[in-house]
């Protein structure tokens, strides 16, 4: 065999991690490798996750107020028809574009794509099975695994994507269910649970915590939420755990107790979606032939600047430590390859966002007034509700509100938590102010035009170290 080729650098996955690592290496100047097994890049984000539940969530959401929200508004509309599969084609087309896109890009930075399963032969050899046939091997200087997370079964559930489902299957069903059971009401249960619930689909999320939303999620934000959401037609079943399935028939039950043992309760649906949170995911990658080991949680061990024990095997994404978002993996690829080309990187894991696209959207950033009072921080809190932000009032989309939390002494904002209209993109100017280490008062004085809904976020500021002008 020809010896493998040496680049500086090979990457392992090529989801948003792997992808962006590439092109920054590409830009950097390095010999660069990018080895990809589902086909496409883009990994799971982009092919399965991000994208295509954006997709279904914008389109079902204009699908529900074209049925229940026009005629208020002075629009009647004719008869209203779900095309469901033109509604996937539509997903289908957002998807291919950007992950063409990426392909692109990987051209025009001189970044290899390897299609294929890659695993370490040695330390810096990975074996390829190529997608088409045949194999490979490449060399690297450096290797970056960034290989991602898989859904966590359920336990005697068995995932066959149609009738018992992951996010995956969620995002491809073939026909709106009559009635769908989601297993646990973090970010993906709600966000699905919404697209199906819209299109007409009965919705009960099952959440073994006292409130939804998943981790992170500020306690009061949760309960609004909560409470919109069941406006909107989803049921909730909290503190509620679930104890078995069964999915031999065409209807799956499924068995519920108290969290805390008690009342037992079998539920029935034609399509339950496992969304009990995500898992990193190493099958398959050899690691146990070059001695690399991964925690109780599955995730590769790693120091401050990404390295494995091998140093010159560096790891990042969801198959690593921090939040499973794209945006946190994205950050992790830039410092990763500026450890690799000068030595020093930075991610500020205290100003990483979290959005959930449900309507309206939840987003928030910095520690939770739970987690500010359980560190013993003496705090101040400052809300302002979108009922009394103009633009709001206008778009007749008033639900939700912004809340600061901020230091007592030092006014230095904590965290921003929004429940409302357009909160993910909000909640940007909310992420800057905390990496500038703005007080509630410097947001509070900086002027915002008139009528926006980012008016609330300057009039919650001012709520928290004086008085909001409007409530
Ligand atoms: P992945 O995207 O999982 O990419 C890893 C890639 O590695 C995969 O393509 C896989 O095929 C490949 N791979 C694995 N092993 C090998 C191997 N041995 N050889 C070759 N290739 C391999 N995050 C957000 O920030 N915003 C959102 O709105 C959002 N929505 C989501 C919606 C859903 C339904 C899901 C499931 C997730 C969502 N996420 C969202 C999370 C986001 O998708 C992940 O955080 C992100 O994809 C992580 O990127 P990654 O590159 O670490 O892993
Ligand atoms: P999650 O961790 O957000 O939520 C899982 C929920 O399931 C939790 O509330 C948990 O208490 C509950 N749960 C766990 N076991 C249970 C059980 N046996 N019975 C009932 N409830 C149970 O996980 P997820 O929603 O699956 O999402 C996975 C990952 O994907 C997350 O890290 C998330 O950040 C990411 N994601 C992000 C976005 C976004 O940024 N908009 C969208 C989708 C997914």
């Amino acid at each position: 065999a020809t010896p493998a080729e040496e680049k500086d650098l090979v990457i392992i996955g090529g989801g948003v991690a792997g992808y962006v690592a590439a092109i920054k290496a590409g830009q950097e100047g390095l010999k660069v490798a990018c080895i990809e097994k589902r086909g496409a890049l883009g990994g799971t984000c982009l092919n399965v996750g991000c994208i295509p539940s954006k997709s279904l969530l914008n389109n079902s959401h204009l699908y529900h107020q074209i049925l229940h929200d026009t005629k208020n508004r002075g629009i009647e509309v004719g008869e209203v028809k779900l095309n469901l599969e033109q509604m996937m084609k539509a997903k289908d087309t957002s998807v291919a574009g950007l992950t063409k896109g990426v392909e692109f890009l990987f051209k025009k930075n001189n970044v290899e794509y390897i299609k294929g399963t890659g695993a370490f032969a040695d330390e810096h050899t990975i074996a390829v099975n190529l997608v088409d046939g045949g194999e490979t091997s490449v060399r690297g200087k450096n290797i970056l695994i960034a290989t991602g997370s898989e859904a966590t079964p359920f336990p005697g559930l068995n995932i066959d994507e149609k009738k018992v489902v992951t996010s995956t299957g969620a995002i491809a069903l073939k026909a709106v269910p009559k009635k769908m059971l989601v297993i646990g009401g973090g970010i993906i249960g709600l966000e699905m649970g919404s697209v199906w619930s819209r299109l007409g689909a009965e919705v009960t999320v099952v959440e073994f915590l006292g409130q939804i939303g998943g981790p992170g999620m500020d306690a009061e934000i949760s309960k609004s939420i909560q409470k919109i959401l069941g406006k909107q037609g989803m049921k909730f079943k909290l503190n509620t755990k679930v104890v078995k399935g069964d999915d031999s028939g065409d209807i799956v039950k499924i068995d519920v107790e108290a969290a805390k043992g008690g009342k037992e309760e079998t539920l029935e649906a034609d399509v339950v979606l496992v969304a009990i949170g995500r898992r990193p995911y190493t099958a398959g990658l050899g690691l146990e032939n070059i001695g690399l080991e991964v925690d109780k949680r599955g995730r590769i061990v790693i120091d401050q600047e990404y390295r494995t024990k091998l140093p010159h095997i560096r790891v990042i994404g969801d198959c690593t430590f921090g939040p499973m978002l794209a945006h946190k993996a994205e950050e992790e690829a830039v410092a990763a390859v500026e450890f690799i080309t000068k030595n020093y990187g930075h991610v500020n894991y205290n100003a990483i966002p979290s959005v959930m696209y449900t309507h309206p959207e939840v987003a928030w950033v910095g520690q939770n007034e739970a987690e500010v009072k359980e560190a013993g921080i003496k705090y101040k809190t400052g809300t302002f509700p979108f009922s009394a932000n103009s633009r709001a009032k206008t778009n007749q989309d008033t639900d939700g509100m912004v809340k600061f939390v901020a230091d007592a002494e030092t006014d230095r904002i904590l965290g921003i938590h929004i429940v409302g209209p357009n909160a993910g993109e909000m909640i940007a100017e909310g992420t800057l102010a905390l990496e500038y280490g703005a007080s509630t008062e410097d947001v509070g004085r900086t002027s915002h035009a008139h009528p926006t809904l980012s008016e609330a976020f300057k009039e919650a500021a001012m709520a928290t170290y004086g008085k909001a002008i409007h409530y």
